[in-house]
This record gives C-alpha cells, structure tokens and sequence, in this order.
C-alpha cells in the first residue's frame, strides 16, 4: 500500500486542491482514467461553445438578408471544424498531464479508481491511501433503458462533439440545454435535426416565460417531437428507426446519427464510494456538510458528483472552498451558492440567476416581477432580435434582486451584472441608478430593471410612484 498526504480522484476541478496540496510539499497522488483536464475541456464546455461559434458564424450569415446583405454559403469545412475545436483541447489536456507528472510532489495514477476499503483506493492494482482524500470524479451522460437501444449505434454527448462526418439527419432524445445546445450546432450547419422530448416544453428547469419563448422558437426551427416517448429503436441499414408516441399516434422517425441526451449521473456508483463509508443520496449524489467534507473525515468532495449546480463555474466555485477548508481548517467558511448563475449557449441564448417566477410562488415570496422586450431597445431593434427579452423579480418589501431571466442574444454576457450585483447584496434601484452605455445592448436589463423598480415604488406608494414615471 502506498501512503500519500493527499489524494484527488478526477483531473477536472480537482486539479485545483492536488496543485496547492503540491505546493505546499504535501505528497499527492492524482488518479485519473480519461484525459486530464475533466468532461469541461475534453467533452463539455470549451469544445462545444468552440463549435457552436461555429453555428452562429452560420447564423449570422444566413440573417445577413434581413439587414440588405445577401450572401451565400459556398461549403462547410466539417473536418476544420472539429479539428478547430479538438486539437486546442487535446493539447491543453497533454500539458495538463504532463504538467501533474512532472511536479516532484505529485504521483499519477492514470487508470480508474475504485474504493476497496476505509480511504483505500485501487487502481491498476495497486493500492494507495491519505488521511486526506478528495473525490471530484464527476458524471456521466446517463441513458435511459429503451428496447432496441442498447443494439444501435446511437452516440452521447461525449461522441456528439468529435463526429468524424456532419451528419444528414440527427434524431436527439432529450429537452434540456445539452441537448439545446446540439441542436443549434448541428442544425445550423445543416443537419436536418429532430428533437424527441417527452414533456410539453424545453428546457423546463427555465422561467416558464422563457422556455415557452424558447419552445417556440425551436418549434419554428427544427422538428420538435414534445409529449413524445420512444417506444422502440432498430436498425435498418445504415439508418436507425425510432418508433415514437406523441399525442395517441406512434410515427417512424429515421435518423442517421441518434444522440442521446437524457440527464447525467454522479461516477459514484463506478468508484464505489460507499466501500469508504461516504454516504451518497437517492440519486446517487455523494453527501457532504457546508464545508464539502463527507459523513467521514477528511474525505471531501466537490463538482458534479455532489450534484448541487452541474456546471463549471460552481464546480470551480466548490473547489475554492474546499481548499480553503482542508489547508485552512482553523478559519473553514460554509460554501455561499447565492446568485449561482447558468447560461444555455443555443440560440437563442438562455441565461438566468436566483429565483423564477414559479419558484417564488411555490415558495409564498412576494414578490414583483417585469419584463422588458430587446426590440424595445435601440440595439435591439439594431441586430433585429424579436424573440429576446429579460425578465427579473424583486422583494417587494425590500427591493432585494430576487432573480433574472434572459433570452435572446448574448443573455450570457448580459446576466453577468444581474449576478454581481446580487452577488454584493445589491437592490433593484442599484441597477436603475447606475449609467449605462447609449445604445448598448445591457439597457435591456436596465430597463426591465426601471419597470421592476416602478412595480416595487407603485405597491409601496401608489400615487407618488405613478407621477415619478410619467
Ligand atoms: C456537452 C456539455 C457541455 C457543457 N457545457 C457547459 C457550459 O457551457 N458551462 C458550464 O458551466 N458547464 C458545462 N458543462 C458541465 C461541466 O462540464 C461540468 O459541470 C464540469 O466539467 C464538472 O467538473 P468536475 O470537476 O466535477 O468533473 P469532471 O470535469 O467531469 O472531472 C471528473 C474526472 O474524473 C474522472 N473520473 C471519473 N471517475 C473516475 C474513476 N473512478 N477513476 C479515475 N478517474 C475518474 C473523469 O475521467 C473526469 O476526468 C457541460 C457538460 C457537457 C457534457
């Protein structure tokens, strides 16, 4: 058995506590069985936002004639593209590794790790073990059990973004912003794309403001199956059949790449967790404390694998605090996921922080809510964007930013001062006392934000409040 200080399961966000655990002359060991670097770089974030610029370089062109430009697609580089986006990760995953394995602190362990006891981990048969252990070993794409499915070629969004070919048609199972996202991908560049999706809209999790608006406009754009299950999957030749129910008819829909996007699930179950005594939820989640220590001491955990927000940004977030809390245990901090943003890059962009409207009435907060439309602004109406808008919610009593919902064009870049001003405990009026850039694109959050203040000035003072905004 090799004993080490500290030991970190996943290459991803992890890589932050083994780095400082090195740094400080601690001796570690890093277990990784894929690529360095985690599902963001090699098969998530980076490579698909790389390839969806491609999809709305497309989109823009094809737009071009509502602006008095009329240009044409001559062809479409598929190999550049994929290239384009998977040659920069694997060289950043490459570095990665051989950055960890040649620190003099730091022992790889490339293979995968399985817990065989009481903070023992094998892999490769070798066994190795640390009173300090962090598990940040991810998910997975999780596959629902279809008949038929488990004989077809069908491919997840690991595949999704390294296709050697673009293909014609492209059947995706799956309603949430992954499968959201590929659609745009692939549909703008092309490919005839079939969303099957068992509920009534997409993107659910959303304001259901805006994924109405959003279901709308895929509904305009690809075929959309909603209410729909796949009831069977073959194979016939080259092509794969799903026989789908929607609304009391079975229909056949022909696909020659089917992508599944159903969900993920924590790599708990594969690492065996609990043969350490780590308690995981009924989803399969790992347990922990504030601090993102596990039920056993000294064994932590952070990212996807405990499940809170599946997504970079909070995986980075976690990892800041657990590594504050393990080198730093006299002055440990409870990790603060207040104002937790996340963005949708489809088209159009989704993105949105705190509280939705069905949230805050599930919840009983009084709240008030506005919406401003992009084209009421003058750069919205500059880059024509008709379907966008943003929506925020309010305290009523306090003014406090209760949440912000954005679609339309770059709601990612827009929501960023939602969060920052509820990450400062910043109110509504914050926003509209501010100056903002004329005729830049933000006034749209300004002026949802002057709407939102005027409801909040109304239900406290109707009369005064109603002079001010005339
Ligand atoms: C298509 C796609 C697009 C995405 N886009 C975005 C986005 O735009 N923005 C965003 O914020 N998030 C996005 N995400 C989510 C984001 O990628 C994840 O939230 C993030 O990578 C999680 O980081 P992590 O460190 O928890 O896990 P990972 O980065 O998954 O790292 C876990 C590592 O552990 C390894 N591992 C697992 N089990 C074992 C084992 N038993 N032994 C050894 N090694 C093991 C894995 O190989 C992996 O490298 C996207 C995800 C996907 C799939």
């Amino acid at each position: 058995m090799k004993k080490f200080d500290l030991i970190v399961i996943g290459s991803g966000s992890g890589l932050e506590i083994s780095a400082e655990a090195a740094e400080r002359g601690m001796s570690v060991a890093v277990v990784e069985e894929g690529p360095f670097g985690g599902t963001c770089l090699n098969r998530g974030c980076i490579p698909s936002k790389i390839l969806i610029h491609c999809a709305d370089v497309m989109e823009t062109i094809q737009r071009s004639e509502l602006f008095g430009i009329k240009a044409k697609v001559e062809s479409i580089d598929w190999q550049h593209i994929i290239r384009r986006a998977n040659d920069k990760v694997d060289e950043e995953a490459r570095d990665i590794e051989e950055g960890n394995r040649q620190s003099p602190n730091i022992t790889v362990f490339k293979g995968t790790g399985r817990f065989a006891g009481e903070k023992i981990l094998e892999v490769n048969g070798d066994q190795i073990n640390a009173d300090i252990i962090v598990i940040a070993a991810g998910s997975r794409p999780f596959v629902p059990d279809i008949p038929g499915l488990a004989d077809v070629p069908y491919i997840t969004s690991d595949q999704a973004l390294r296709l050697p070919e673009q293909p014609r048609r492209l059947t995706i199972v799956g309603g949430g912003y992954i499968a959201a996202e590929m659609a745009h991908f692939f549909g703008s560049l092309g490919t005839e794309v079939t969303l099957i999706h068992r509920r009534h809209l997409l993107i659910r999790d959303e304001d259901e403001e805006v994924s109405k608006r959003f279901t709308e406009v895929y509904e305009r754009k690809f075929n959309l199956m909603l209410n729909a299950q796949v009831s069977r999957i073959v194979s016939r030749g080259n092509e794969i059949v799903l026989d789908v129910a929607s609304n009391g008819n079975t229909v056949e829909v022909v696909a020659d790449v089917l992508l599944m996007a159903t969900g993920r699930i924590p790599n708990t179950d594969l690492l065996q967790v609990t043969a350490t005594g780590v308690e995981t939820d009924e989803r399969g989640f790992i347990k922990t404390d504030e601090f993102l220590e596990t039920g056993v001491a000294g064994i932590w955990a952070l990212g996807d694998i405990v499940g809170k927000y599946l997504l970079k940004h909070s995986a980075n977030f976690e990892a800041g605090y657990a590594a504050n809390n393990i080198f730093n245990p006299d002055h440990k901090a409870p990790i603060d996921y207040w104002a937790m943003p996340h963005a949708i890059f489809a088209s159009p962009q989704v993105a949105a922080v705190g509280l939705t409207e069905q949230d805050a009435e599930r919840m009983g907060v009084e709240y008030v809510a506005a919406t401003y439309n992009y084209e009421d602004t003058a750069y919205g109406k500059s880059i024509e964007e008709r379907d966008g808008f943003v929506k925020v919610l309010a305290d009523v009593e306090t003014g406090a930013i209760l949440g912000a919902h954005i679609i339309g064009a770059y709601a990612s870049i827009l929501i960023q001062e939602v969060v920052n001003a509820m990450r400062l405990g910043l109110n509504a009026d914050a926003i509209t006392q501010s100056i903002y850039v004329h005729p830049a694109l933000p006034e749209v959050v300004q002026r949802a934000f002057g709407e939102l203040q005027y409801k909040i000035d109304q239900a406290k003072n109707p009369a005064h409040s109603h002079q001010e905004h005339g």
